[in-house]
């Protein structure tokens, strides 16, 4: 048993002032907290942190998400004014590898309004770094960056960050699972508690007759941003880029998991010193933008799309000039972000665009 953080401390104090605590407000408190949110305290990424993302291993990433952003800007009509949006940006890493790419396509810097959509303080000071030669605007919400102008957005790991809560069949009934406190040794415990039929409605057919103890999630607050997202593209025209770890098919299974120093951690121990996410549901994402009448690409696993849009061919462009170790890590980055056992099939990517004859690359 790991030493309670202070956050945990404040979670089971509202537990026992408020009752039973969704694993969507869990996740909220793990990650947002003002004070002792992960993602508010401290920068997670790389060796010394407990995870690391594409844009972070290797260039070549945010280079091939630059040329996609620079053919979808020419395939909205290269518009003279229109928002860059990234959503969670982490360190600044992608944005500045895709403002570097796209500096040779004529226009577009000149064109880019760069919006960044992040919560977190300390990696929004990483971010002015990061992107100091810029014009950068900073947003809390989604709301606050939508302007009536074409509009192109990406988000990496960004999906995976927003809160789920788990439905559990008990009984032959769904129930909502839900911390409490075990008030003999003032541990927090998973339990279940009566599910709103409004979450239970969430529930696919197919899984819906599913087997006792299934666990299926649902993510209203991702759903509610999908279906923003995705209701501006339509009404200002540009497309968006979803790029994360999940499943194309909707399906039953508890995803919430804790990474902490690089390892995979219960995600009650160490609360607001360790990352907690969920796969993200591409089948409901999917399903909310064919509803807002974007058109929807993918999702396909990442190695399809970097290979569809030539990171082979910069790799062997990279290798040229580069000496023995350059060679070896641009070989390793590449078998890292595209192989199916690393990055390359359990990370899916998927597109939208606001009209039908706007063909996006990579799928
Ligand atoms: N895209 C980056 C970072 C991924 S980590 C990369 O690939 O390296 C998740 C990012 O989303 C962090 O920048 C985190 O602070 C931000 N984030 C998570 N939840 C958020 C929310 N609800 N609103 C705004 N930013 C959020």
């Amino acid at each position: 048993m790991t030493a309670a953080t202070q956050l945990e401390v404040i979670i089971k104090s509202w537990i026992a002032a408020n009752g039973p605590m969704d694993m969507g407000a869990f996740m909220n408190y793990a990650l947002g907290h003002p004070e002792h949110g992960y993602y508010m305290k401290q920068d997670p990424f790389g060796a010394s942190g407990d995870f690391t993302t594409a844009p972070e291993i290797s260039q070549m990433f945010g280079e091939m998400i630059g040329a996609w952003a620079a053919d979808a800007w020419h395939k909205i009509g290269a518009p003279p004014g229109f928002i860059l949006l990234e959503c969670g940006p982490g360190r600044g890493t992608l944005m500045a590898d895709i403002l570097r790419a796209a500096r040779h396509v004529p226009g577009f810097h000149e064109a880019a309004q760069i919006h960044l959509l992040e919560m977190s303080p300390v990696l929004r000071e990483l971010q002015k770094t990061a992107l100091s030669a810029f014009k950068v605007e900073w947003h809390e919400t989604l709301a606050s960056v939508l302007q009536d102008i074409p509009i192109i957005i990406i988000a990496n790991e960004f999906m995976d960050a927003l809160p789920i809560r788990q439905l559990q069949k008990h009984g032959g009934q769904w129930h909502e699972r839900v911390l409490r406190l075990d008030l003999e040794n003032n541990n927090l415990v998973i339990g279940l508690a009566p599910a709103s039929p409004a979450l239970v409605s969430d529930i696919p057919h197919q899984i819906a007759n599913e087997a006792e103890g299934t666990i299926f999630e649902v993510a209203p607050a991702r759903a509610a941003f999908m279906m923003n997202m995705c209701g501006h593209i339509k009404k200002s025209s540009g497309a968006a880029l979803i790029i994360d770890y999940g499943h194309a098919r909707r399906g039953a299974g508890d995803t919430l998991q804790a990474l902490y120093k690089h390892q995979f951690t219960d995600v009650l121990s160490y609360i607001g010193d360790a990352d907690i996410t969920a796969h993200v549901d591409f089948g409901a994402l999917s399903n909310i933008a064919v509803k807002s009448g974007v058109s929807v690409y993918g999702p396909v696993s990442q190695a399809h799309f970097l290979k569809s849009v030539g990171i082979d061919i910069r790799a062997a462009a990279l290798q040229k000039n580069a000496d023995m170790k350059q060679k070896k890590d641009i070989e390793s980055a590449l078998h890292r972000l595209t192989d199916s056992s690393q990055m390359g099939g359990l990370f899916k990517v998927m597109g939208v665009a606001s009209h039908a004859d706007i063909k996006l690359s990579g799928f």
